[in-house]
Parts: C-alpha cells; sequence; structure tokens
C-alpha cells in the first residue's frame, strides 16, 4: 500500500500566536509520525493580511496592485517560516517555500490571480521522500515575469486544494476556527448546527454568497477535480464536515443553509429612457471595466422612462459610479444614487430543486420580522433577497428558524 499524502492548511486564526504555531506543529508532526505524508499550507499570522492592507491605505488610496501582492505575500512567509522552526523543535524534519518556490505559477490579475499550473511539484515530492514535512505559503504564487500575486482573500484555501490536485493527494484538510461547516455564520446564529457532509454546489454557492469560511474559487477547483475535502477545527480532534459529491440522501434536506453578505452596495440610474438597448448599453460598459454586476432589478416604466438599480462588491463601487455617471450622461438618464446600508441574505440547498413552497416560506419569515424586501434573485439552489442592513442579523436568524435548521434546545433537567 502507498503511503497516504495529505494536504493539511491552517488558517490564520490557528496560527494567531506563537503558543498555536506550536499545537499546529504537534499536529502536524503527530499525523507525520502515523506513516503519512504530509504538506502544510499556511495562511499569515491572525489578521496579518488586514494590517498590512491598512498600512498601505495610510501611503495610499490606490496602491499599484503589483506592490500591493508584494506587500501582502509577506504574510504567509512569515508563517511557513516560524511552523518549520516549530516542527524542528519536535524533532522531525521541515522545509518551507515561498508559492514561487514550488512554482506556483499564476496569470497576471495582481490580487486575484488564478493558478495556472504548480510547476514543481516534483520538489515537494522529493523532499517528502526525504522523510520531510513540507510546508508551502498559502494565498501567493507567481506571474510569468516572476512577480509575486496572490489569489484573492482566502486564497489559502486555494494554494491547498491546488497542491492536492497537483501531488494526487488522498485528502485535503482545512483547519480553521470552527468544527466545520454550518447551517449558517455560528458567529450570527448560536443555534446554528454542524453539517457532516455538504455537496460541492452547495458549498460554492454558499461561499459565493458570503460564507466565508471556504474561499469559493477553491470549491469551484475541489469539484472540477473531484477533490474530497474535511474542513475541521484546529482546537479539536472532531470529525468536522466533508465537502463531496452530492449523495442522494442530501436531497431529502431542502435547505443546507443561510449566509449573509454585507460588502455589496445598490446603485440605482434614475429616469432611463425605456427604449430597447438601454440596458445593454449601462451593462456593456459596466463589464468592460470588469465589474461585475449582482442582482439587476428594473422598476415599471412611467412616462417613457424606468429606474434601473443593481448591486456590487463595495470595493467596486467608485469604478462603478464612474461608469454609470458616464453612461447616465450620454443616453439622457437622470441622477446615480449608491446605497450601503444593504446586505443580501440567501438560502442554499440541493433539496430546492425538488421542493416547491421554498420562497414562499423565505419570504413569510421575514414578514414575520417586519422586514421589506427590496429585490430577489433565484437559481436552481439558491434565492437570495437583498435587504436593510439593520435587519440582516435578525433575518438571519429568523429564517434559519423558519427552515428547521436550529439546534434542538437543550432539555431541562426536571428536578
Ligand atoms: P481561517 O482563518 O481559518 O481561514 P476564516 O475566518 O476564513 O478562517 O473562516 C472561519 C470563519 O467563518 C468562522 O469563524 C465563522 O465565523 C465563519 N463562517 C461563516 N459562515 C460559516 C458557516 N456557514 N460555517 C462555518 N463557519 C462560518
Ligand atoms: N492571509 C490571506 C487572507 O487573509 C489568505 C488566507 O488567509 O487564506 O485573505
Ligand atoms: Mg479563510
Amino acid at each position: 500500500m502507498r503511503t497516504q499524502l495529505v494536504v493539511q492548511k491552517f488558517g490564520g486564526s490557528s496560527v494567531a500566536n506563537p503558543e498555536r504555531i506550536k499545537r499546529v506543529a504537534q499536529r502536524v508532526v503527530d499525523t507525520k509520525r502515523k506513516q503519512t505524508h504530509v504538506v502544510v499550507v499556511v495562511s499569515a499570522l491572525g489578521d496579518t493580511t488586514d494590517e498590512l492592507i491598512e498600512l498601505a491605505s495610510q501611503i495610499s488610496q490606490e496602491p499599484p496592485e503589483r506592490e500591493l501582492d508584494m506587500l501582502m505575500a509577506t504574510g504567509e512567509q512569515v508563517s511557513v517560516a516560524l511552523l518549520a522552526m516549530a516542527i524542528h523543535e519536535l524533532g522531525e524534519d521541515a522545509v518551507s517555500f515561498t508559492g514561487a518556490q514550488v512554482g506556483i505559477l499564476t496569470d497576471s490579475t495582481h490580487t486575484k490571480a488564478k493558478i495556472v499550473d504548480i510547476s514543481a511539484h516534483h520538489r515537494i515530492e522529493q523532499e517528502l521522500l526525504k522523510g520531510r514535512i513540507v510546508i508551502v505559503a498559502g494565498f501567493q504564487g507567481v506571474n510569468l515575469n516572476q512577480d509575486i500575486t496572490t489569489l484573492g482573500r482566502g486564497g489559502s484555501d486555494l494554494t491547498a486544494v491546488a497542491l492536492a490536485k497537483a501531488l494526487k493527494a488522498d485528502v485535503c484538510e482545512i483547519f480553521t476556527d470552527v468544527e466545520g461547516i454550518y447551517t449558517a455564520d455560528p458567529r450570527i446564529v448560536p443555534q446554528a448546527r454542524k453539517l457532516s457532509a455538504i455537496s460541492y454546489d452547495e458549498m460554492l454557492e454558499m461561499a459565493s454568497l458570503g460564507a466565508q469560511v471556504m474561499q469559493a474559487r477553491s470549491i469551484f477547483v475541489a469539484k472540477r477535480f473531484d477533490i474530497p475535502m474535511h474542513v475541521r477545527s484546529s482546537f479539536s480532534l472532531r470529525e468536522g464536515t466533508m465537502i463531496q459529491k452530492t449523495a442522494k440522501s442530501m436531497e431529502d434536506i431542502v435547505v443546507s443553509g443561510v449566509t449573509l453578505q454585507r460588502d455589496e452596495a445598490k446603485v440605482t440610474i434614475r429616469d432611463v429612457p425605456d427604449r430597447p438597448g438601454m440596458a445593454a448599453e449601462i451593462f456593456k460598459e459596466l463589464a468592460a471595466k470588469g465589474i461585475n454586476v449582482d442582482m439587476i432589478v428594473q422598476n415599471v416604466s412611467r412616462e417613457g422612462s424606468t429606474d434601473v438599480s443593481f448591486t456590487v462588491v463595495k470595493s467596486d463601487l467608485p469604478a462603478t459610479l464612474r461608469v454609470s455617471r458616464s453612461v447616465a450622461h450620454r443616453i439622457g438618464a437622470g441622477e446615480v444614487t449608491t446605497d450601503e446600508e444593504v446586505a443580501k441574505l440567501s438560502i442554499v440547498g440541493i433539496g430546492m430543486r425538488s421542493h416547491s413552497g421554498v420562497a414562499a416560506k423565505m419570504f413569510e419569515a421575514m414578514a414575520h420580522e417586519r422586514v421589506n424586501i427590496e429585490m430577489i434573485s433565484t437559481s436552481e439552489i439558491k434565492i437570495s433577497c437583498v435587504i436593510r442592513k439593520i435587519h440582516a442579523e435578525r433575518a438571519v436568524r429568523a429564517v434559519h428558524r423558519a427552515f428547521g435548521l436550529n439546534h434542538a434546545p437543550m432539555r431541562r433537567k426536571h428536578t
């Protein structure tokens, strides 16, 4: 039988301080001593990436993205070196690498680059055969010009999945500060339940719709190459959640999770002439600037014009405003307004394909809380609503409860 190969990824909270780094080292060493080859991917310590971005903002409001990548990538370089030292302290041999050293080749889209190849994975394999533990810096790669790139926030998950694919790992374990994937963010819904398994499709939707526990792109890659993933706690030995292919039993569950996204803003272009081609004019120009538009609503036409509203991620707002104002002027539309006090609440579940009345139940739960729905969008396995941000957490808890996802309450002891 061939020796097992596991990729273990530890997130920022798991390596936030020296004590935690030592605990991670112990866990990795324990795995290695079970006759397993271990490749470890680590994120930057704690909130380092946020702190680096904040530091940059004190120098420049719009720093060149190449330089931002150069800066952000330093975070992971600190953690790989410290973890290697901690493993040496425990008497095992470990070697740390940057993304560039193991040939994580990406395109040139700085701050959200895509991995195109891992050209030096044989280097990792050679080190493993020497009995070493290999530690790779998450979140970073290098483009064809040898410039350092980063893979988008949460990108260490993607590094782990891509390495699991390149090395044909038996499993990719994602260690984090919760015990797995829950029916909702446990910080918002304390009664949320841990799922023992979730399909790639549901996890992809949940991640894209605000469940920050996994980076969406990493799930896309895991699904494409059918890489089994196990999301679990770095603070306990309990089993977490398997992310895997759809199993028949999963379809009986109508809603698997409720998510909340708070980083979108609503943009409204008033008095757009109600003529063919106007929507095309607006959205073509936004697309040309690389702006991803999410939900779109066009109001009922009155006196030959209509209001068009759509949402974009907040970081795209300045560019969106520039483009929208210039198009509005050209096509003879009215003013462009923005609203950052919105949030998007979504429910996700592959069981929706075969059950009816799901939307009605969601809307009813919100109506009961007197939460107004401003925009709605649906797809085969999700329903999203834009609501006021101040009501968001209360609405998530109400919807979570309405679909029966809460933990069974603890029984009170009879005395
Ligand atoms: P790491 O530093 O390990 O990458 P993250 O902060 O990226 O950790 O992700 C873990 C956090 O994701 C948890 O602390 C939790 O609050 C949040 N989260 C949001 N939605 C979910 C969910 N559905 N299940 C589990 N955790 C979730
Ligand atoms: N350190 C990076 C971030 O905070 C990558 C990661 O943690 O996955 O986004
Ligand atoms: Mg993360």
